[in-house]
This record gives C-alpha cells, sequence and structure tokens, in this order.
C-alpha cells in the first residue's frame, strides 16, 4: 500500500470583512476554512478607511489562534495596471500601495492582482505596462509578494497563457509570483479536465513560468466551456470541469502544498447549507 503523502493542500475561501478584517477570520473559523482570502477595503471603492490599531491586533491574535493560513489579499476589481490610460492607472498604483501596506500590517505575505486588460493598446503593450507598475509596486514593501492572477482572457485582458505569464515575470526586477485559477485557465482554453489536457498545461508551465512561482489556487468551477474566454465562476463540480478536473489538480504534486480558495457564488443549498461548506466537503473529498 502506498503511503499518504504527508503534504496536503489547505482548503478554504474567500470571506467577507464587513465589520472589520477580523471578521472575515471569524467567518473562515466557522466554516472550517484552513486558509482564506479577503478583500483589503470595499471591493467597489477607490478610497480604503484606514485600519485602527485594535481592530490590527485583534486580527493578528486571532489569525494566530485559529491557525488559519495563508491569509490572501485581493485587491479591487476596479484596479487596471496593463492600459495606458494615466488616470486609472494611477488610481490603481495608489490604490495597490495602500493595499500593499495593509498586508504588511496584517502579516499578509500575498497580494493577488489581475494581470488586467490593455483596452486596445496590444498584449505586448499590456504587458510592458502592466510590468513598469510591478517595478513600482515591489519598492513598497519587501514582505508582501504580489500575485499576478492568470485571466480567462476575456475582453482585453493579458495573462490568459503562460507564455505571457512569463514575459510578465521576466520584465519585473523583484520577484513577483503567479496565482491560478482554475476557472480562468480552462476558461482560456487548456483542457486541465482530462489526462492528456493536463499533460500539456503542466508541459507549458514547465516551459514557461515553472511551478516554483506558483503560490495560490483559485479553486472554481466555470459555468463556460474551456477556450469560451468568458470568466463566470460555478460550484465545484457543478460546471465544465467538473469534479474529475480538481482530482487532477489536488493531486499533482506541485499543488499539494499550496492554498485552494474558493470563488464561488455566495449561497446556500436548498437544504439552506451554505455552498462553502459543500464545494471546501468536495474538494477534500477528492484529495487521496
Ligand atoms: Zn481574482
Ligand atoms: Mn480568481
Ligand atoms: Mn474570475
Amino acid at each position: 500500500m502506498a503511503k499518504k503523502s504527508i503534504q496536503m493542500p489547505r482548503i478554504g475561501a474567500h470571506m467577507s470583512i464587513a465589520g472589520g478584517v477580523s471578521n472575515a477570520l471569524e467567518r473562515g473559523k466557522i466554516l472550517g476554512c484552513e486558509t482564506i482570502q479577503i478583500f483589503l477595503r470595499n471591493n467597489n471603492q477607490w478610497q480604503g478607511k484606514a485600519m485602527r490599531k485594535e481592530e490590527t491586533r485583534r486580527y493578528k491574535s486571532m489569525q494566530k489562534k485559529y491557525g488559519i493560513y495563508p491569509v490572501v489579499g485581493h485587491a479591487i476589481y476596479l484596479v487596471n495596471l496593463a492600459s495606458s490610460y494615466d488616470e486609472n492607472r494611477n488610481k490603481s498604483i495608489q490604490a495597490i500601495e495602500n493595499d500593499l501596506i495593509m498586508c504588511e500590517k496584517l502579516g499578509i505575505a500575498y497580494l493577488v492582482l489581475h494581470a488586467g486588460s490593455h483596452l486596445g493598446s496590444g498584449i505586448d503593450e499590456g504587458i510592458r505596462q502592466l510590468a513598469s507598475a510591478l517595478n513600482i509596486l515591489t519598492q513598497v514593501t519587501s514582505r508582501v509578494q504580489i500575485l499576478i492572477e492568470t485571466t480567462s482572457g476575456e475582453g482585453s485582458q493579458i495573462g490568459y497563457d503562460f507564455q505571457q505569464l512569463e514575459k510578465i515575470l521576466n520584465l519585473t526586477h523583484e520577484k513577483v509570483g503567479i496565482c491560478f485559477d482554475t476557472c480562468h485557465v480552462f476558461a482560456a482554453g487548456y483542457r486541465l479536465n482530462t489526462e492528456q489536457g493536463f499533460h500539456i498545461m503542466v508541459n507549458e508551465i514547465k516551459k514557461t513560468i515553472g511551478f516554483k512561482s506558483i503560490k495560490v489556487i483559485h479553486a472554481n468551477d466555470s459555468k463556460r466551456e474551456c477556450g469560451s474566454h468568458v470568466d463566470r465562476h460555478q460550484h465545484i463540480g457543478k460546471g465544465h470541469i467538473g469534479i474529475e478536473g480538481f482530482k487532477l489538480l489536488l493531486n499533482f504534486p506541485p499543488f499539494r502544498s499550496l492554498p485552494f480558495i474558493l470563488e464561488t457564488p455566495k449561497e446556500t443549498n436548498n437544504d439552506g447549507i451554505d455552498m462553502d461548506l459543500i464545494n471546501m466537503a468536495l474538494l477534500k473529498s477528492v484529495i487521496t
């Protein structure tokens, strides 16, 4: 009989910070999350509120007590570093700078950013813009690593294949990592739910960004088909990726040590059970 691997992926979900960042830990604890992701501010506002000292303290002691790690920060959806339009770009840099400082105060090691959209200037120019912004932002703090999230390639998004992501990493002076979103990668055209498609993807990652650059997995099934370039998250096993795809992902050795964080719709099933609970149980059930 094969010995059970010691490394197990940590499973969790994105949690709301309504009422304060420590509430996200409380919510995660109740659901049994081993890891969580949070926004550092209201997701549709450019201006975040300064955090009170006692809230920072409460967050830190709670995080230790509950043993929820890693906690991953996610930048607001309004930011776009890949466009050439100065106004949005400057606002984005400012917002991410603030988020990085907030992460540093809370002891959060990763901040996830979307690669962004070039809005007509082309993929190469988008990559250049993003990399130059990253070279400013990586100077803010050495204690928080920026992770660029893979995209589905919707609209003029950049970063939907591993070659583009490799170019971004190569253009940044300081170390930047990758957040791998299963729904986005699948919608971008990687058939990761079949043995063959998974193998093709693995080889491409090996030749480009390498597995060491991937620090966080966003575990989402996809409402839309492979190659659709449409980003619509679905509950685990209920979308086009299906449970077989997650079985491949969760048991793939380079991913065993990574956090798998749900960003699936927040709702309850017909029996009133929180879907996060069901999705987390499903992910755990396929780990062998
Ligand atoms: Zn994201
Ligand atoms: Mn995601
Ligand atoms: Mn998404």
